[in-house]
């Protein structure tokens, strides 16, 4: 079979579904709505801070093997970043306290057992309770499972899930926790290498798609928004752009990688999630102070990440629902404030606001409880011809750039399986 497939949305999930399909010699076009590919994971101009930044932070880990394999297949594995073992440092502000956490590489936690290595002021015994995240089921939040307190709870378990699932960790879907605590703390320390993209998601995460997908002849059509679809009995009949439609021969079909909200407008009998959570990034234009890590926890604050690039220092905040509506310079110095504490910049800088942006991201990922967990489809519709991607498909990962991707190889899979 050779029919042309066509894939609705230049996100990370269309683009490795674009990837891989283009791979097996079939024939693709990427029709993306907006003038630039990436979607939630992109890189821009920003006119007021002066500089290329990315939407948001986005942090992988060495154990993300399908966003590893992605970069590997189209020769940019080296545009991601890290430190050569799996470290992370840690304060908190309240106390001025801090530490780093240091894994080993193995899968069996020796660093639980070394008061140097583990979660200060924690214990061996304290770690036990998380196997009960390892192997769950849908239906049950993290709150319902485990106690949602305690100093390894405030330390370990809350960072690590709160930016894992984007939500409140006691609110978050068990079964998600679970698979990332399987695929990060339980895989060992050469799973949780931190990786960042320096020199921003463009250049490290899209770009070199775009460019590997030329050499392959695919055509990615810019600006060119899917208004709807129109079926058949049993599959998808035409894609109607607005000034052109695209009628399906008997051989094409279609791949859908657009939020899940479009995708409900578009295909109007699929149930997909409908809550959905913030992240609020900032970006000041600064030289990041040489005491600052490249990645930074930061605890008992309104801070939770930040990190360290060329000429740039950036926060993260997930589940940054409640400072959507702020007014942004007060967010901006009310976050500067912290950045300037945990760094230990002299006064002059610290009271001066450096150029700044603050991105909001309204919908970052879907809300990841138990409830709209159920509501994600898998990758299969009814429709015979038509195949949903996303990271808000029934990938068994919460939204991430790891989901987004295993989401577009296997609807790339399955269409290429079709007899
Ligand atoms: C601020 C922020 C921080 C994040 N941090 C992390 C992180 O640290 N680590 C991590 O792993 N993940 C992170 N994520 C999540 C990650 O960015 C997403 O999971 C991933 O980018 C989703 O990719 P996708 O292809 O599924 O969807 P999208 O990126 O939403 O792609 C969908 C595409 O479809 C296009 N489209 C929409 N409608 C149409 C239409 N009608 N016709 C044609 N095209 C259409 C859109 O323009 C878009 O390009 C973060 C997200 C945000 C917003």
């Amino acid at each position: 079979m050779s029919g042309t497939v066509h894939i609705i949305g230049a996100g990370l999930a269309g683009l490795s579904a674009a990837v891989q399909l283009s791979a097996r010699g079939r024939t693709v076009v990427v029709h993306e709505a907006t003038a630039f590919a990436g979607g939630r994971c992109r890189s821009y101009h920003d006119a007021s801070i002066g500089m290329t930044i990315d939407n948001g932070n986005h942090l992988l880990l060495s154990g993300n093997h399908a966003a590893l394999d992605y970069l590997r297949s189209l020769g940019a594995q080296d545009r991601l970043i890290g430190p050569p073992s799996a470290e992370f440092s840690f304060v908190d502000l309240a106390s001025g306290k801090r530490w780093t956490l240091r894994f080993n590489d193995g899968r069996i936690p020796f660093w639980v057992l070394d008061a140097k290595r583990r979660v200060p002021d924690t214990g061996v015994l304290d770690y036990l309770p998380l196997a009960r995240l390892l192997w769950l089921g849908r239906g049950k939040a993290v709150g319902e499972v485990i106690a949602c307190k305690g100093v390894l709870y405030d330390r370990l378990v809350e960072p690590l899930l709160l930016a894992a699932l984007n939500i409140d960790a006691p609110l978050g879907a068990a079964r998600l926790a679970s698979a990332i605590i399987r695929e990060t703390l339980a895989a060992g320390g050469r799973a949780c290498r931190p990786l960042i993209a320096r020199e921003g998601l463009g250049p490290t995460l899209v770009e070199p798609a775009l460019a590997h997908l030329k050499t392959r002849g695919v055509e990615v059509r810019m600006e060119h928004q899917l208004r709807s679809v129109r079926f058949g009995a049993d599959r998808a009949d035409a894609l109607d752009f607005g000034r052109e439609t695209v009628e399906l021969g008997r051989d094409d079909t279609v791949i859908v990688a657009v939020p899940p909200y479009i995708a409900a407008s578009l295909l109007r009998e699929i149930v997909v999630p409908t809550e959905f959570c913030a992240i609020v990034n900032a970006h000041f234009r600064i030289e990041p102070p040489a005491a600052l890590p490249p990645i930074l926890g930061v605890l008992n604050a309104a801070v939770q990440w930040i990190f360290a690039f060329p000429g740039r220092v950036s926060v993260t905040i997930s589940a940054g629902d409640r400072l959507i509506d702020m007014p942004r310079e007060e967010l901006a110095k009310t976050i500067w404030s912290e950045v300037a504490r945990v760094s230990g910049l002299p006064a002059e800088l610290a009271e001066r606001l450096p150029p700044w942006q603050i991105v909001r991201e309204r919908r970052a990922t879907f809300a990841a409880t138990p409830a709209q967990d159920a509501r994600r489809p898998g990758a299969a519709t009814r429709w015979d011809n038509l195949v949903l991607a996303g990271d808000w498909t029934d990938t068994g990962l919460p939204a991430t750039i790891e989901g987004a991707i295993r989401s577009g190889n296997r609807a790339a899979e399955i269409i290429a399986n079709r007899p």
